[in-house]
């Protein structure tokens, strides 16, 4: 019997009530709409579900994959092999555990979490709000818009090991940089993460998460598939500025394309597979660079397929 359908049985016999997905398609789970079938899908919805998990694939050598709202993977066409772990929808809990900070579970998404503190009249999530993302995938990108990162708020992170054994990255130790996080470097699962938050206006928080959405349905395509910003901003001006100045807007490979409306984003017009994608994101970086001296490096993770 190969490790993964030895893991399939460990995990049914160790969680007899636990949904295991096999063969299911990453593209169900990915905002690009793209991806072939993951081997072993996992949704844990508990410290010790996760727990129980990690340690079942460790003692068999299986490496997991963590996935939340898949706002940020490009998967490959023919899946990937092994164990992926998906915490949006399923690892939840919000909870105020000072009258200003606010604890998330990795698979809160951002929105839920802004509108969380909102209710509890606290101001400091409203650029996160319209960031199609989870909490986990959040801190581990360091996601940000309009001048504000999650850095600015997250102080505390329980951070899960690949033995099923939890640590705590406070301030600091998070490691945050642009769009990066320490947890870039470890192997494991973000479980929750604390945002120390300021009181504010109810009114006055939601008028701003409204100024901000209109700003992004007037400059996104979000009528589209896509994965966000495909590259991430160079030292010298931002992608999308390079882009569209070598005039790349439109360009296509298959189904991907150079969104007309940002140039920032590569979209899928429909039927786009990652090969498209990544021959697209490799013609971009060459014109930009021969146009600009510029390398331009994706922020979109792309995942291979094997283990
Ligand atoms: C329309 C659109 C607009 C966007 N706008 C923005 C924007 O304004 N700013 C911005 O920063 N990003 C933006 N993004 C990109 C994306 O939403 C963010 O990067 C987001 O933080 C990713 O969260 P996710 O839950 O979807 O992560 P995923 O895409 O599921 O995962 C991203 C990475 O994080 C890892 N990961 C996810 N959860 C965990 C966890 N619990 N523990 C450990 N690792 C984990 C994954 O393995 C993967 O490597 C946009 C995307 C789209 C589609």
């Amino acid at each position: 019997m190969d490790r993964v359908s030895e893991l399939k049985n460990k995990l049914s016999r160790v969680l007899p009530a636990f949904e295991i997905a096999e063969k299911e398609l990453l593209a169900k789970h990915t905002s690009f709409r793209i991806g072939g079938p993951a081997e072993l899908m996992v949704f844990p919805r508990t410290r010790e579900e996760l727990a129980a998990v990690l340690r079942a694939a460790a003692e068999l050598e299986v490496k997991p994959r963590i996935l939340g709202a898949g706002t940020n993977v490009l998967a490959p066409d023919e899946g990937v092999r092994g164990l992926v772990i998906v915490t949006r929808e399923t690892f939840m809990g919000l909870e105020l555990v000072t009258p200003t900070r606010v604890a998330a579970m990795a698979g809160m998404t951002l929105a839920q979490t802004a509108n969380f503190a909102a209710r509890n009249r606290l101001s400091g999530l409203e650029f996160a709000h319209g960031i199609p993302g989870t909490v986990g995938g959040g801190v581990y990108m360091n996601a940000g818009a309009y001048g504000g990162e999650l850095r600015d708020v997250a102080v505390r992170t329980e951070f899960m090991h690949l033995d099923g054994t939890t640590e705590i990255f406070e301030g600091e130790r998070q490691g945050f940089a642009y769009r990066t996080s320490a947890f870039q470097t470890q192997k494991g699962v973000i479980v929750r993460t604390e945002f120390e938050l300021r009181p504010g206006d109810e009114a006055a928080i939601r008028a701003r998460m409204k100024e901000l959405a209109e700003k992004r349905r007037a400059s996104q395509p979000l009528e589209l598939p896509s994965a966000g910003s495909t590259f991430k901003r160079p030292q010298q001006g931002y992608a999308a500025a390079l882009i569209e100045q070598t005039g790349l807007k439109g360009l296509s490979v298959g189904g991907a394309a150079v969104s007309e409306k940002h140039a920032g984003f590569i979209v899928n017009k429909g039927c786009a597979s990652a090969a498209d994608v990544l021959a697209l994101v490799k013609l971009v970086q060459e014109r930009v660079f021969d146009a600009t001296g510029i390398r331009l490096e994706p922020e979109v993770r792309l995942w291979g397929a094997e283990e």
